[in-house]
């Protein structure tokens, strides 16, 4: 039985997280930063065209020398670290999740979202998560995606990641499900079975869009399969953003959806 001797060289290896943070989590690409405008770096020329042309996804924006990510559309390829070190770096926290769209574009001005909206937003979902607190049942449906979200959520449930512990699980059937967890660009021959899942599940149920294809259609919107995510599609109350989102990435999502943690940019 050669895995007695090896449980006991291993011991424990499953994440502590929530409750604290694991050395491992800021080796995954979570997201992109702006860590300065192009007008300010040392003086150089700086053609405004030349950094949005190198994001391949349309992310990039530069407006009178303020520039700016959308993560949603993000796809963490790594090119404009890799390009521009000097006005992008890969953000170390997993926990990146929020629950306004446009509170994934960074930096986020404060006129971006109405603090009213997001208070709202905050309400809306705790007055329906309260009753999930102690377990909740995940339906996840693809809806185009590429695959790479799909390894990322098989991953939650191994000895590693162990998403059961903290009473989350996943059920075959809408009927059983609270949270719906949706990967995939929102393709045109998938907008009516996610609708029909949607509508199949009990209340209160939540929503998550889980990476940047969810979010925005990633790199094939805008084209004939896809309307650009599953926000048109569906009321979504939480957004990760990724390519794909980390299995912590996700877990943090799943919280924030229950009401167990606080989304990106809280107080
Ligand atoms: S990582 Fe890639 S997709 Fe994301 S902003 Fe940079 S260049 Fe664009």
């Amino acid at each position: 039985m050669p895995w007695v001797p090896r449980g006991l060289r291993d011991g424990i290896i499953t994440t502590r997280y929530p409750g604290r943070p694991d050395s491992y989590g800021g080796d995954f690409r979570a997201a992109i930063d702006v860590i300065a405008n192009p007008v300010s770096t040392n003086g150089r020329a700086t053609h405004d065209l030349d950094i949005e042309r190198m994001c391949p996804t349309g992310a990039i924006t530069v407006e009178a020398g303020d520039l700016r990510v959308d993560r949603g559309r993000c796809i963490v390829c790594g090119r404009c670290v890799a390009e521009r070190p000097e006005l992008f770096a890969f953000n170390p926290d997993i926990e990146v999740a929020a629950l306004e769209r446009a509170t994934l574009v960074v930096p986020t001005r404060d006129c971006d979202v109405d603090d009213g909206t997001l208070e709202q937003a905050r309400a809306d979902l705790a007055a329906r998560v309260r009753a999930l607190r102690r377990s909740v049942h995940i339906r996840h449906v693809d809806a185009g995606s590429d695959g790479g979200e799909e390894w990322e959520i098989a991953a939650l449930t191994n000895p590693v990641y162990d998403v059961q512990r903290l009473g989350v699980f996943f059920t075959a059937s809408p009927r059983h499900a609270d949270l719906l967890l949706v990967t995939g660009a929102g393709t045109v021959g998938m907008a009516g079975p996610l609708r029909r899942t949607w509508e199949a599940m009990p209340a209160p149920k939540i929503v998550i869009a889980a990476g940047s294809d969810a979010i925005t259609g990633g790199l094939i919107h805008p084209s004939y399969p896809t309307g650009g995510g599953v926000g048109g599609l569906l009321p979504v109350d939480v957004w990760v953003p990724g390519s794909p989102p980390s299995p912590l990435s996700l877990l943090h999502a799943i919280l924030v959806g229950v009401g167990l943690l606080a989304p990106r940019g809280s107080p």
